[in-house]
């Protein structure tokens, strides 16, 4: 009778393990990307040393921490020269740090806005020089295009950029070791609020995207209200829509009992207590594009 006895007991262990395992990943499928990735074991061996939030490795920040009640907000695609003033003024007004994700070739007909944008607190980083899809292109052209990103904004600020953003979020394996040798992190996101659509030719956008193609301010709102939660990386681009929708997106933000953090605020939180100074001095005399930390 002892051995069933005991047997018993361990099927029983066992189950509930299975139970409470099965729970948790369903729990989490949302934050995880979805149910077949939250219940893999690899996906919580993953969370468990902190590499759903920021890799290493990979040099890529995915999100925040999940314990704080805080987001950090980025523009992609600027500097615009009809908006990002508007935007500046509003971040200001409101004291809320921002990451200005900036295309090489506007920076160059707008220094003034890059130089703004710095010294009004926020930080810089790389969406390359001509915003092109860098996961079909040759590593001697995804360098070229970061490159000549940082050459811009060095050459209008002095400083330099470690953070970057992929358009499109368009990256592979190449991509990420140019970025890791560089000694850049790629940022990621948690929410994107489509409000790119109206700053990209139709024949950017799928058939899907076609059809919100009439986005406004309120669908801006309701897209970030949706998708938010506690460590998530809010995606907008700069352009007047968003503009327009930036001071009521903020308040609906803090009104659900949200913080606005800078990204580096953000990183020093993490599991790996990432140091980030986003826009350091470019080093006197130095090739900063050849470095190989
Ligand atoms: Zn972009």
């Amino acid at each position: 009778m002892r051995p069933s006895k005991n047997l018993s007991i361990v099927l029983g262990i066992a189950g509930a393990g299975v139970v409470f395992y099965a729970y948790e990943a369903f729990r989490v499928r949302g934050e995880a990307g979805g149910l077949a990735k939250s219940i893999s074991p690899a996906y919580w061996a993953d969370r468990a040393a902190g590499r759903d939030l920021f890799d290493p490795e990979k040099r890529i920040w995915y999100k925040g921490v999940r314990e704080k009640k805080e987001v950090t907000i980025s523009f992609d695609d600027g500097p615009h020269p009809l908006s990002c003033r508007s935007l500046l003024a509003t971040l200001k007004d409101k004291h809320v740090p921002a990451t200005f994700f900036v295309v090489g070739k506007q920076v160059e007909g707008n220094p003034d806005l890059v130089k703004m944008i710095m010294d009004e607190g926020h930080a810089l980083g790389n969406h390359t020089y001509d915003h092109i899809a860098l996961d079909t292109i040759s590593r001697e052209k995804v360098f070229d295009q970061i490159n000549r990103c940082d050459r811009a904004v060095e050459n209008a600020t002095g400083k330099r950029m470690v953070l970057f953003r992929p358009p499109h979020n368009r990256y592979n394996d190449i991509v990420l070791s140019v970025v890791k040798q560089k000694g850049d992190i790629l940022m990621s996101y948690v929410i994107g609020a489509k409000d790119f659509i109206g700053t990209v030719t139709k024949e950017e956008l799928t058939a899907d995207q076609q059809k919100e193609a009439a986005i406004t301010p309120e669908k801006i709102i309701y897209f970030v209200e949706k998708q938010l939660r506690p460590g998530a990386i809010i995606l907008l681009h700069d352009n007047p829509i968003t503009a327009a929708a930036l001071p009521k997106l903020i308040d609906m933000v803090r009104a659900k009992g949200y913080e606005f953090k800078s990204a580096k605020d953000m990183m020093s939180e993490l599991p790996q207590h990432v140091q980030l100074d986003p826009n350091p001095e470019v080093p006197k005399a130095s090739q900063p594009a050849t470095s190989h930390n």
